[in-house]
């Protein structure tokens, strides 16, 4: 089958890609021509683990091409997914000028019945307004499917491979057998297509999100808890997680989520709820809990130094706002960093794969480290702010000689208390004891 994907982000990459593996020819369209020339030139514009070899194969084979022109890259194709930005605009609803725009050109460049659908996070009601949008050019037939996608960037391969469902919104009969055909091969295992209506299919990806966003929010408040009574917030982690109407995932204590997803879409929701007069008060509760978790580290920093950064030095681990990928956007690394600057403190930092995205922000402002112990070296203290497996285990030796003062200030609770008390630091971490 030919198949269009519009946008080549983390999404529309990756959804193009596979469907090319599963043997269909995909033609990812894109209006960045940096990236397309890229792409074109078979340079990954992203770090996704994985991601490359089947990209490789799949141009080496002709089923992968890219292209930055609409009506080149749709023609023939009887899917076209829209794979596109939705940020949020200044109220804090989700822009929708990248999927309606796209929708305006669509209508007059289809000559046969297309299946046009929806990939992107949207507000309840998006496919209507597509469709709108298409029908005002179009001279054939067409259906607009809603079709959330839920990967992770890290794991984005193996989440679009085996999904633990696909959500299909339509209603439409003809497009429903042709989304079944696509993602039969994913779905061999017998994890579900779960066929709805347009808008219950856009707002269970807001839902899913914002539920998820909330249960990190609420252990990051039983870890603030847990600081105040002198509790140990792993313990109760896994005191709650085994419990099977919890589960164990997600339920990690940090310095608060980041992501290209979940802030934008709590927001999106929020403000989604308020146009139709609904206070989703609990969602207001976990953007601001949220903001508020992402500085906890900064003011123990502050307290830690009597208030006084200026010439201090910060070694910070990780950047990314989680492991396994190059994203930054929203990662409370930027907060913290932004913050220690502006008090006067001096920045050494490594990340394995988004040093390159934050010195577009930063530039010279910060020092960018070969590695973990260069960048620790001679610094009055350690910050750790993404969970890369390589930060889980260092060399404490060598670390010991790098730092000029046994002092961790760790945001995703990667050590035991009790070796870094053996080890003799000081260790702030979230929801634990601190180790003096
Ligand atoms: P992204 O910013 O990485 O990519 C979007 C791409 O669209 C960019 O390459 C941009 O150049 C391109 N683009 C913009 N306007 C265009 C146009 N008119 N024509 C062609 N291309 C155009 O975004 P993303 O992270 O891939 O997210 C896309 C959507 O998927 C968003 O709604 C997001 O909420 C949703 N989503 C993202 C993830 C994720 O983990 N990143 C997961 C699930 C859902």
């Amino acid at each position: 089958m030919k198949i269009a994907v519009v946008g080549t982000g983390y999404v529309g990459l990756v959804t193009g890609t596979c469907f090319a593996e599963t043997g269909n020819h995909v033609t990812c369209i894109d209006i960045d021509k940096k990236k397309v020339e890229k792409l074109k030139n078979k340079i990954m514009p992203i770090y996704e683990p994985g991601l490359d070899l089947l990209f490789e194969r799949n141009i080496k084979q002709g089923r992968l091409e890219f292209t930055t022109s609409l009506s080149e890259g749709i023609k023939g194709a009887k899917i076209i997914f829209l794979a596109l930005p939705t940020p949020p605009g200044e109220d804090g609803s989700a822009d929708l000028k990248y999927i309606l725009g796209v929708a305006n050109e669509l209508g007059p460049l289809l000559d046969e019945y297309t299946v046009i659908v929806d990939k992107s996070t949207v507000p309840v009601g998006t496919a209507e307004k597509v469709r709108a949008n298409i029908q005002k050019g179009a001279k054939v037939e067409f259906d607009v499917v809603s079709n959330p996608e839920f990967l992770r960037e890290g794991v984005a391969l193996d989440d679009f491979m085996k999904p633990d469902r696909v959500v299909i919104g339509t209603s439409s009969e003809r497009a429903k057998k042709i989304m079944d055909n696509l993602y039969a091969p994913l779905v061999r295992q017998g994890n579900p297509i779960i066929v709805m209506d347009e808008k219950s299919a856009e707002l269970t990806k807001y839902a899913a999100n914002s539920f998820l966003a909330t249960k990190i929010t609420f252990m990051n408040e039983i870890a603030n808890m847990c600081e105040l009574v002198g509790a140990d917030v792993d313990m109760v982690r896994k005191g709650v997680g085994t419990d099977s109407r919890i589960g164990k995932r997600f339920l990690f204590a940090g310095i608060g989520y980041g992501g290209s997803c979940f802030p934008k879409d709590v927001q999106a929701l929020a403000k989604s709820a308020k146009e139709v007069n609904y206070d989703f008060e609990i969602l207001t509760a976990v953007m601001s809990k949220n903001e508020s978790q992402k500085m906890k580290l900064i003011d123990r920093i502050k307290t830690h130094f009597n208030g006084d950064l200026s010439g201090k030095t910060f070694a910070v681990w990780g950047l990314a706002f989680k492991p396994y990928t190059d994203d930054i956007r929203e990662a409370p690394s930027l907060v913290n960093i932004k913050e220690l600057l502006a008090a006067g403190a001096k920045i050494k930092t490594y990340d394995p794969e988004a040093m390159e995205n934050v010195k577009e922000i930063f530039g010279n402002e910060i020092e960018f480290c070969k590695d973990e112990y260069d960048a620790a070296q001679g610094t009055d203290a350690l910050l750790i702010m993404t969970e890369w497996p390589v930060f889980r285990t260092p060399d404490f030796g060598k670390l010991d000689s790098a730092l000029k003062n046994k002092l961790i200030f760790d945001g995703r609770n990667l050590y035991n208390t009790e070796t870094m008390a053996e080890l003799g630091y000081t260790y702030h971490s979230i929801g634990r004891a601190t180790v003096n």
